[in-house]
């Protein structure tokens, strides 16, 4: 049967954005590809709420779009303060160890964001030349409030660099107003096209910072150089070529920036916010834990659950998967074993929500695990009510 993927990337793509996937791929200097980039590029800066940003759209992963930015703004030797609440919090560590930075890592205990105390008593420590931090933690569901954040790194005169792979298009975000220099993500989340575009949108400071660079930057594919002349021709609507744009993908991604800009970016937060938040409230009627210490720090985007004690994960994902309904398994490697994810984000709805909660009440009573036949979607349909 047709199986429902929630898991917290690549998640369920609108039918119009898999149709221009499938669409006969053109050139990449052909006007109405020419007019699809441009139209994403200028798409991007309502998404991000960053008018005055530069935005990169370029063929690779989340991972990818991480690497352009410390290779770009950072040279050897510099110090980055690496924020962490998770798995991918620590990938921003190694990639800039790399490159030659010097790391320091503030990294929250499970399900905890680090301290603001803590940020600026590192920051008192020595020069940053930038800070890095993760919106939403994929691996724990953990959702950091990067305003004041970013709020201490302009105090301190250093760059911030927030990943948004799991948050952009889902979380509220002002990358302007809030000052945060580079906000990058992946397509495959909540921006909603397929995997393998990353997209950044970095700020005129930091454009700034890496033209004044005085070290080459030491990653061919990955240099500003070679793409800013890209993005302005594609803005200008002119052809040009450094790589082959991913024309299918970009096509995709006019395609889901239109569909995200129609609803509206403020109501499609809203929409998270609501449907996480009754989800959250059905889990715990379930009495099973939620990751994330407070409702505070507990994503929109996605969440992440504690198996009930005696369950075997493995066996609780099977059942469920039975059902048709996708989910992922933990990931932070010393507790992998203890909890599972389900994402919420994109063109998600409440019939999703209701066919998981559906599919995990019926695994866990295969289980012998007893819960109230109804119980979580009861709550959660009220919930629904109760914000609506
Ligand atoms: N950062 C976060 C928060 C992510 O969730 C992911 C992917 N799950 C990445 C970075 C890396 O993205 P990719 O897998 O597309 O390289």
């Amino acid at each position: 049967g047709r199986k429902l993927l929630m898991i917290p990337g690549p998640i369920e793509f609108e039918p119009d954005v898999l149709q221009a996937m499938s669409m006969a791929t053109t050139s990449h200097v052909a006007p109405d590809f020419i007019e699809a980039f441009g139209n994403s590029l200028e798409c991007m800066r309502k998404v991000w709420k960053s008018p005055a940003g530069q935005p990169f759209i370029v063929a690779g992963t989340g991972t990818l779009a991480m690497d352009m930015a410390i290779v770009n703004l950072i040279e050897p030797a510099d110090n980055v303060l690496v924020i962490s609440s998770g798995y991918f919090g620590k990938r921003f560590e190694d990639i800039l160890s790399r490159y030659g930075a010097n790391t320091t890592v503030l990294e929250a205990g499970v399900g905890e964001a680090v301290s603001l105390d803590a940020i600026e008593e590192a920051l008192k420590t020595k020069p940053y030349k930038a800070l890095t931090m993760t919106h939403v933690d994929t691996s724990t569901g953990v959702l950091l409030d990067p305003k004041p954040i970013a709020k201490l790194a302009k105090k301190y005169n250093v760059l911030s660099i927030l990943d948004g792979v799991c948050s952009v298009a889902g979380e509220e975000l002002q990358q302007d107003k809030w000052e945060i220099d580079v906000v990058l993500t992946a397509s495959q989340k909540a921006v909603g096209v397929p995997p393998g575009l990353a997209l950044l949108m970095v700020s005129e400071r930091a454009m700034q910072v890496w033209e004044n660079r005085k070290t080459p930057v030491c990653n061919y594919y990955a240099d500003f150089s070679n793409w800013l002349p890209i993005m302005k021709a594609y803005e200008a609507r002119k052809p040009s070529y450094f790589g082959t744009p991913a024309v299918n993908l970009v096509i995709a991604l006019e395609t889901s920036l239109k569909i995200i800009c129609n609803e509206g970016i403020d109501n499609r937060i809203k929409r998270h916010q609501q449907l996480a938040s009754a989800f959250r409230a059905a889990i715990e009627a379930l009495h099973l834990d939620i990751l994330p210490k407070s409702n505070k720090l507990a994503a929109n985007t996605l969440t992440a659950v504690f198996y009930p004690k005696g369950i075997d994960g493995a066996a609780l994902r099977s059942k469920i998967a039975q059902s048709n309904v996708i989910i992922a398994g933990g990931l932070l490697s010393d507790i992998k074993n203890s909890y599972f994810r389900i994402g919420h984000m994109g063109s998600v709805s409440a019939n999703d929500l209701l066919a998981v909660l559906g599919a995990l009440e019926r695994a866990l009573i295969e289980l012998e695990h007893p819960v109230a036949y109804g119980k979580s979607l009861e709550v959660f349909q009220q919930e629904l009510l109760k914000n609506s």
